[in-house]
């Protein structure tokens, strides 16, 4: 079987709900819409969430957003994050911007930080850092959150491989479920919040067919993916 590469952009709905996935490709950038009937979620803001967003629903719109979600702090899941702050401040956004992230994730506290250090003069909305630890279930409106913990890590320059703060995020809206696992090895976790999912989005980011910690081959993805009613490889190395 040859290599499957996803074409972006991916998009599910089911009546009021809806995800859009513009892009999802390791090393340069994954970037999420998820929309309800009445509100708007971001999923991993890599670089070009701004340009997709602005082209998909407008600069109005993008200021209704409220929640953000991170699986992880790597570069192609966070890197358009601080340009989409400023945007907002900008544009003047009201409303407070909450960002559900995992806890330790050192990324995410460090853009923060910096940003408030930069714009906390000029800030016309609140950021509330939101760090998820143990397993909670959250709600936003309409939309039930259930996060759970992946196993992802990095390799040091010294070779070691070090398992970093990773989350997966199943949502739940009007009895239909998206399942994402963001980055991982494959994990019990997942292969249970994958099961009979409606949709579920899952990585198959390993270089070669070979099972490694760092990310999963297309096999172990797609037979997590095949439990669930439906599903979406991404994440493929190009
Ligand atoms: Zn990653």
């Amino acid at each position: 079987m040859g290599k499957y590469i996803p074409k972006y952009p991916l998009i599910w709905q089911k009546d009021d709900f809806f995800i859009k996935i513009f892009t999802s490709i390791p090393n340069l950038a994954t970037g999420i819409l998820m929309t309800t009937k009445n509100d708007k979620f971001v999923i991993d803001p890599g670089d070009g969430i701004l340009r997709y967003l602005t082209n998909e629903i407008g600069p109005k719109k993008i200021l209704e957003i409220n929640d953000i979600f991170i699986s992880h702090g790597h570069h192609d899941h966070v890197g358009g994050l601080w340009s989409y702050l400023t945007y907002l401040s900008v544009m003047k956004k009201q409303k407070p911007l909450n960002i559900y992230y995992p806890k330790g994730c050192i990324e995410i506290i460090s853009i923060h930080n910096a940003f408030q250090q930069v714009y906390s003069h000029e800030l016309t909305y609140q950021i509330k850092l939101i760090e998820i630890d143990d397993p909670v279930t959250l709600m936003c409106n309409s939309l039930k959150i259930e996060p759970f913990k992946v196993k992802h890590s990095e390799i040091t320059k010294e070779g070691i491989i070090e398992y970093i703060p990773s989350l997966g995020f199943k949502f739940i809206y009007d009895g239909k479920s998206i399942c994402y696992g963001g980055d991982t090895a494959y994990c019990e976790t997942l292969v249970e919040k994958s099961q009979g999912a409606d949709l579920a989005i899952i990585e198959a980011g390993a270089e070669d067919e070979e099972e490694t910690e760092l990310h999963m081959t297309q096999k172990q993805a797609i037979e997590i993916g095949k439990t669930a009613k439906e599903y979406f490889l991404v994440h493929v190395p190009e």
